[in-house]
């Protein structure tokens, strides 16, 4: 679950890391009283999305000026002017792809005088089951680009979970960094706080671009990127408070209020399988025939008919799918209940495009003769290879 960078940054303050003063604003109305209650004479207007890059992004709409979603303002009424061209106006960044994402909240901020530009993350590292610091003295808008071409500049530091963060942690990623004298004191001490704020929240990614050495030689993090581990939020009502729906995928959304394994993808075959592994290898077979997969869905072993119904309207309600493979090996699940679900479904929506059923396992004869008797126009397959080829067929001519 990912939150915006001002709930990002509120959070971090609470451990005690360096942030500026700011306000969030919904309304264009309030961006000036926002702007007022902060210093100056800088003022940072910065939209608020589920995105990186949104300094070198852009607008979609002509009337959100020429600038990115990161602007400077030199007095209150340009910040005010700024957060109003960019509310309800949709940002474009190299992370939301080509729709973009609509801007809903916009971050006020008092400006910083920035000496350096650096880059500091925390995230899980599957290789070594551990939590790495990830630093670069690169840091700022380009650090796709530095990965990409001087990897040598992005360093990694393993803590081992038996001693947690030490010290010597900061030390080393402060002189990575080529902070010297009182900045490194600051530096290992700001890094013992964003180590207990990811592990006490369940973090997944914690990421710092740019953290700044100001003017003054002080270090501030300018902007904040935060995942949690979603399998943890429930152990948090605080951060699931932070969770901003608008900004997920409206399908996902439906599917998790149904607590359906679903992630929309791009293709135009609509899978709905049992079991994570199966539905790894239905989209690999998809693949394999020449299409693409339209989302990942594992329903899961106890699902119930209404939970299948639910299921197979969102897979349905995406444009984007030309066809459905309806692919169940019945364990636990049995497949008259799928049949019912997918059935029931149908009833309820209308089907517009080809359906493939495969089904096997328990209660096989009774699912096949719910679908054979309902009246719908299914395509029967009996095995994974012969369900994706037909359906790759039905779709693709
Ligand atoms: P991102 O593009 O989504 O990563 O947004 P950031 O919050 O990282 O801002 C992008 C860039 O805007 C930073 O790398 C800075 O160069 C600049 N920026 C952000 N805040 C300030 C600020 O307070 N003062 C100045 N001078 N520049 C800022
Ligand atoms: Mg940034």
């Amino acid at each position: 679950m990912n939150i915006h960078e001002y709930q990002a940054k509120a959070l971090l303050r609470e451990y005690g890391a360096p942030v500026s003063d700011g306000r969030v604003v919904l309304k264009a109305e309030d961006a000036k009283t926002a702007a007022g209650e902060l210093d100056g004479p800088l003022w940072v207007v910065k939209a608020q999305i589920h995105a990186g890059g949104r300094g070198k992004g852009s607008f979609k709409e002509a009337d959100a000026g020429e600038k990115g979603g990161v602007r400077l303002a030199f007095s209150v009424e340009e910040a005010a002017e700024e957060a109003k061209k960019m509310l309800g106006r949709t940002l474009v960044t190299h992370q939301t792809g080509a729709p973009g994402k609509q801007v809903n909240r916009i971050y006020i901020e008092d400006g910083s005088d920035i000496s350096r530009e650096l880059y500091l993350a925390f995230l899980v590292d599957r290789q070594s089951s551990r939590i790495s610091i990830v630093a670069s003295t690169e840091g700022g808008m380009d650090i796709e680009e530095v990965a990409a071409s001087t990897p040598e500049k992005i360093l990694t530091f393993t803590i081992d979970p038996a001693t947690g963060y030490m010290p010597y942690h900061g030390r080393r990623v402060a002189f990575a960094l080529g902070l010297e004298g009182a900045q490194v004191k600051q530096c290992v001490a700001l890094l013992n706080n964003l180590y207990r704020a990811f592990v006490e929240k369940d973090m997944e990614m914690l990421e710092i671009n740019p953290l700044i050495v100001m003017e003054d030689g002080n270090l501030k993090l300018l902007d904040a990127k935060v995942g949690f581990d979603g399998n943890a939020v429930y152990r948090h009502a605080d951060v699931a408070a932070l969770r901003d729906e608008t900004e997920e995928d409206p399908k996902e959304l439906a599917a998790s209020k149904f607590d359906l394994n679903y992630i929309a993808l791009d293709g135009e075959i609509g899978c709905m399988v049992n079991g994570a592994g199966l539905a790894m290898a239905t989209m690999d077979i998809i693949k394999l025939y020449g299409a693409e997969p339209a989302n990942f869905l594992d329903v899961g072993g106890g699902a119930t008919k209404e939970k299948v119904a639910e299921a197979f309207k969102i897979i349905t309600s995406d444009p984007k799918v030309k066809g459905i493979l309806v692919n169940i090996f019945g364990g636990i699940m049995r497949c008259d209940v799928i049949a019912e679900g997918v059935v029931a479904a149908v009833k309820e929506v209308g089907l517009e495009v080809p359906l493939v059923v495969r089904l096997e396992g328990t209660n096989v004869e009774k699912g096949k003769e719910i679908i054979n008797t309902s009246g719908l126009n299914v395509i029967a397959a009996d095995n994974l290879s012969d369900g994706a080829e037909k359906i790759v067929k039905a779709v693709k001519g």
